[in-house]
C-alpha cells in the first residue's frame, strides 16, 4: 500500500461534525456586523512581502520570524499573517477614502504564522476582524470594543475580561520610550535575546514580552514606577478619558493595563485585548486598537483608523457543542423509485431528507434511519398503493399513517 500523506503540523482539517460551530462563528458575525454599519471585504490570502514588512512593522515577531515567504518571477510574496495590511492597502488602491467616513469593513478568513504550534496556536489559523476608516474620535474606539463585546456574547461568551491601555501619540510616546531604556538599562544584560534587540528598535515592545526572566524584571519596584508613570500629553489623555467614559456608559467592564502594548508596531493610542478565564495559556480572544498612521505609511492620505481581530479557533474551543443535527426524515421503502420520488417531493418543500441509496434490506433501513433521522417515513406496499405513508417518531416510536400531503405538517408539527 502507498504512504499516507499527513496533514502538515500546525494546520487542521475542520471537519463535518465541527463545521456547524464555525457556520454559527460566521452567520454571527454577518449579522452582528451589519448591525453596526460594515460590509464584508475579501482579500488576497498572498500579499507583496513588503505590504508586512511596512505594514505590520519590521520589529515585530511576525515580520522577523513568522511570515510564510516565498519567490515566485523574482516577486517576493508572503502569505497573510494578518489582514489589516491588506484592508489598508484595498482601502487605499480602490479609493475609499472618497467615500463618507467612516468607512466600516469586516473580514473572515484563514492567516498563516510560522510558530511553534501549541493547544490554541496553529500556524494557519483563521481569524475575523473590523477595520474601521476616518474617525479620529474616541467614540470610534468605543464602538468598536463595544462590537467585540457583543458578537462575543451574542456566541454565548460573557465570562471575559477587555484589557485596555493608551500607547499616547509618537510625540509623548518619545519621553516613555527614552525613560523605559534608562531604568532597564543596568538589566540589559539580563534581558532575553529578543528583548535586547527591542531595546533599541522598539523599546515599548519590551513590555510585551513573555518570557518569565524579563516579566520578573519588569515587577522591579523601580521598573514598575517608570512603566506606570503617567505619559500622555494632554489630547491623548482626553481622549483615553473620553473612550473610557463612554465604555462605562456602555456598561463594559474593562480593566487598564499598562503592560499592553500589543505585537504590532502601527498602533497609536487606544489598545485592548479581550481575554477568556477559560482557555488556558493562550488565553486572548480579540486584539486591536487605533492605528491613525498606518493608511499615510502605506501611501495613502492620513486617515485615522481601528480596528480588531479574534482567533476563529479560540472561539470555537469556547462554545458549547451543538449536538449532531439530524435529518428530518429517512424513507424506509423496498421501491427505490418511490423513495427518490418522495424524497424529492420533500426536499423541495425545504426538508432534509434521505432514503437508502444501495437498497438494503428494510430492517437495516429502520435501524440507520433510527441513528440520522427525527422521523422514519415508511413507504410500504400498502402505503404505495393507498398514496400514503407511515409517519414515526424515532424518539416516541408512535406511527401513524397519514397521506402523503399530509407528511410536512406530520413531521413540521412534530418537529416544531
Ligand atoms: P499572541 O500574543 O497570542 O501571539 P497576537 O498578538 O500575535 O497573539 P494578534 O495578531 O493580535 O495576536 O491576533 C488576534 C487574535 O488572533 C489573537 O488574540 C488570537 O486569538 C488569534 N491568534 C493569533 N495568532 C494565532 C495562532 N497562531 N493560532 C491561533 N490563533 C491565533
Ligand atoms: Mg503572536
Amino acid at each position: 500500500m502507498a504512504n499516507i500523506i499527513h496533514v502538515q503540523k500546525g494546520t487542521k482539517d475542520i471537519l463535518p461534525q465541527e463545521i456547524s460551530q464555525w457556520h454559527r462563528l460566521e452567520q454571527n458575525a454577518l449579522e452582528i456586523f451589519t448591525k453596526y454599519g460594515y460590509k464584508e471585504i475579501r482579500t488576497p490570502i498572498f500579499e507583496a512581502t513588503e505590504l508586512f514588512a511596512r505594514g505590520v512593522g519590521d520589529t515585530t515577531d511576525i515580520v522577523n520570524k513568522e511570515m510564510y515567504t516565498f519567490e515566485k518571477s523574482e516577486r517576493s510574496l508572503t502569505l497573510r499573517p494578518e489582514n489589516t495590511a491588506g484592508v489598508v492597502r484595498s482601502f487605499i488602491e480602490n479609493g475609499m477614502s472618497r467615500l463618507s467616513a467612516p468607512v466600516k469593513l469586516w473580514y473572515k478568513g484563514p492567516m498563516f504564522r510560522y510558530e511553534r504550534p501549541q493547544a490554541g496556536r496553529q500556524r494557519q489559523f483563521h481569524q475575523v476582524g473590523i477595520e474601521m476608516f476616518g474617525i479620529k474620535e474616541p467614540t470610534a474606539d468605543a464602538e468598536a470594543v463595544m462590537l467585540a463585546v457583543d458578537y462575543l456574547n451574542s456566541l454565548g461568551l460573557n465570562d471575559l475580561e477587555v484589557e485596555i491601555n493608551s500607547l499616547g501619540c509618537p510625540k509623548c510616546r518619545e519621553e516613555y520610550k527614552r525613560k523605559i531604556k534608562e531604568v532597564l538599562k543596568p538589566e540589559f544584560d539580563n534581558l532575553c535575546e529578543d528583548c535586547q534587540t527591542r531595546y533599541e528598535k522598539n523599546p515599548l515592545r519590551l513590555l510585551d514580552c513573555k518570557v518569565e526572566t524579563c516579566k520578573a524584571i519588569f515587577e522591579k519596584p523601580e521598573i514598575q514606577k517608570v512603566i506606570k508613570s503617567d505619559f500622555l500629553c494632554e489630547e491623548c489623555a482626553q481622549h483615553y478619558k473620553d473612550f473610557k467614559k463612554y465604555l462605562e456608559k456602555l456598561n463594559i467592564k474593562y480593566v487598564e493595563n499598562k503592560l499592553l502594548v500589543r505585537g504590532l508596531d502601527y498602533y497609536n493610542r487606544t489598545v485592548f485585548e479581550i481575554k477568556s478565564n477559560n482557555l488556558g495559556s493562550q488565553n486572548a480572544v480579540c486584539g486591536g486598537g487605533r492605528y491613525d498612521s498606518l493608511v499615510g505609511q502605506l501611501g495613502g492620505e492620513d486617515t485615522p483608523a481601528i480596528g480588531w481581530a479574534m482567533g476563529m479557533e479560540r472561539l470555537n474551543s469556547l462554545l458549547e457543542k451543538p449536538e449532531a443535527e439530524k435529518l428530518d426524515g429517512y424513507i424506509v421503502s423496498n421501491s427505490s423509485e418511490d423513495a427518490f420520488e418522495l424524497a424529492q417531493e420533500l426536499r423541495n418543500k425545504g426538508l432534509k431528507v434521505e432514503f437508502d441509496l444501495a437498497n438494503k434490506k428494510f430492517t437495516k433501513q429502520l435501524e440507520k434511519a433510527a441513528k440520522v433521522a427525527k422521523f422514519a417515513l415508511i413507504l410500504g406496499e400498502d402505503e404505495i398503493r393507498t398514496n400514503t405513508v407511515s409517519v414515526k417518531n424515532l424518539s416516541t416510536s408512535e406511527q401513524i399513517k397519514v397521506p402523503r400531503c399530509d407528511i410536512i405538517k406530520r413531521i413540521g408539527e412534530k418537529n416544531g
